[in-house]
């Protein structure tokens, strides 16, 4: 088994195939792009990671600004409903009456003055004036919530025009002691507080800031448009409280525009949120233009490999062809195209040991021309070689088998090896090619074959000269016998040969 394998090893030493270098070069392409895919989609997830920090630290900071501010102007809002409380207040004059129910603070530029109104909507004091003009605000959705309902607290309204300007109002109910009704406290903070607030901010043209109520209804919106402040978006499933939670974020189309932006909430706990959108396309800007560079260079890439594969897989290709037919030249024999001597020699060496191996017979038939010098001598060489390719031709139309081997053994000789082969087969064979032979040739000159078969099982310790020989030895027992026949080497004689 192991010289078996020995033999087709130094036959067909292994080499590289252009089948395999495509195949591993494609394995390798792929291998490569998976990893450069991979590392691209990772840096994306980093951009979008970055921004998602970046837009929740921007709303957060947003949101708790406006916290802030809220929170001061609800504590005034508190103030004045405990202080209205007060007995003395009735007694004491309107500067007075000012100076202990609002403080200075409240008289900044963004937050509107605030107002009292009584249990019937009338106004009845107003931190702006000591004398104001005369107003009733019991339809107003700030005064209706807090006459229908003691636990109100700080109501913010939706965005209204007050006073003259677009705001948002801030209410508190003033109840007495025993928790009746007797009016409310309402001011209010500008959109110019927001409009200066974002303007602040190094924001990008097409980057948003919402500014939206716990019911998702609109405050404020940059870039600033009133037809969308008021718009409830509690519908929209994007924006919907389970779906957009503190701190959370999505990616899509926002309540306004089409552009596609990332939206990231705020986390903080104020009575107003921020979400913050940036544009897809800004959050990726980078990395887009980095994955068409490391993209343009990989195809780049892909394409040089690929294409000095397939040169490299044609040269190998040609190289391949050129050796076997370099190999066939040097095997086979110019004139007649049969195996040549080398190679009969090796094919009989291996086909030897393999008998050995499977205790199976061998033939050998070693054929001569007949009378060739005459031949030759009267119709010349070349005609002879004429002859030699026919004698050639009719030996391998009768050898068809896989394992057979014809050779030209030399001069007007040839040898045809039959693996696995009993005399009586081989002897019906060499009768075809010697029939063949006579029936080929014209009928003025008529060429005809001398054939010496031969077929044993060889053993342990034979050598194949055996064979040859005794071939050899009927082949002149056919000429012997008058030519043109077949004969079989007799077995006794050749156990005495052994
Ligand atoms: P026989 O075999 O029948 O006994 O007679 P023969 O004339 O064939 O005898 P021999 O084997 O002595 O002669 C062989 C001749 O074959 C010698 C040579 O002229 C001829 N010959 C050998 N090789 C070639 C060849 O390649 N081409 C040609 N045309 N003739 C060859
Ligand atoms: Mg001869
Ligand atoms: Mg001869």
């Amino acid at each position: 088994m192991l010289s078996g394998w020995r033999e087709v090893m130094a036959r067909r030493p292994w080499r590289i195939s252009a089948k395999l270098l495509i195949i591993s070069s494609v394995v390798t392409v792929i291998g490569f792009s998976a990893i450069c895919v991979n590392v691209m989609l990772d840096m994306r997830r980093g951009e979008e990671a970055l921004a998602r920090q970046t837009l929740e630290n921007l709303a957060t900071t947003i949101e708790s600004d406006i916290g802030r501010n809220v929170e001061i102007y609800d504590l005034a809002l508190k103030a004045v409903a405990s202080n209205m409380l007060l007995p003395e207040l009735a007694t004491v004059s309107k500067p007075i009456r000012h100076l202990i129910l609002f403080d200075h603070a409240m008289t900044a530029r963004h937050f509107g003055a605030i107002q009292v109104f009584d249990a019937a909507g009338k106004l009845t004091i107003d931190a702006s004036t000591l004398d104001p003009a005369p107003e009733n605000r019991s339809e107003e959705d700030y005064f209706k919530v807090h006459r229908d309902n003691p636990g109100a607290g700080l109501f913010i309204s939706r965005p209204m025009l007050f006073r003259g300007a677009y705001s948002i109002v801030l209410s508190r109910r003033i109840s007495d002691t025993d928790g009746g009704f007797i009016g409310v406290v309402a001011g209010s903070i500008r959109f110019s507080y927001f409009h200066e607030l974002f303007d602040r901010l190094n924001l990008g043209p097409e980057d948003t800031i919402t500014v939206l109520n716990r019911d998702r209804t609109i405050m404020m919106r940059r870039p600033f448009d009133l037809d969308v402040i008021g718009k409830n978006l509690g519908a929209r499933q994007d924006w919907k409280a389970d779906n957009l939670r503190a701190g959370g974020a999505y990616a899509g189309q926002g309540p306004v525009d089409t552009t596609p932006r990332l939206y990231v909430r705020s986390s903080g706990t104020s009575p107003l949120f921020v979400v913050a959108g940036k544009p897809l396309s800004a959050v990726f800007e980078l990395w887009q233009k980095e994955a068409y560079r490391i993209g343009a260079v990989m195809v780049a890439l892909i394409l040089f490999m690929l294409g000095s594969t397939l040169v490299l897989a044609r040269e190998i290709g040609r190289r391949a062809e050129a050796e076997r037919k370099l190999e066939e030249m040097a095997t086979t024999d110019a004139l007649t195209g049969l195996r040549n001597r080398r190679k009969f020699d090796s094919v009989i060496d291996v086909e030897w040991r393999r008998a050995m191996r499977q205790k199976a017979p061998v033939a050998l038939l070693m054929i001569d021309a007949d009378h060739f010098k005459a031949y030759n001598d009267t119709f010349g060489h070349q005609a002879g070689d004429q002859v030699l390719v026919g004698i050639a031709i009719c030996i391998s139309d009768s050898v068809s088998r896989a394992g057979d081997c014809a050779a030209r053994y030399g001069g007007e000789e040839f040898a045809v090896l039959l693996p696995n082969t009993s005399a009586t087969d081989a002897f019906k064979v060499a009768e075809a090619i010697r029939a063949k032979v006579q029936g080929w040739s014209d009928d003025e000159v008529i060429s005809t074959v001398s054939c010496g078969v031969a077929s044993l099982v060889p053993t342990a310790g034979m050598d194949w000269a055996i064979l040859v020989a005794a071939a050899d030895k009927a082949l002149y027992a056919a000429k012997a016998g008058g030519r043109n026949q077949s004969v079989v080497a007799s077995l006794p004689k050749l156990s005495l040969v052994a």
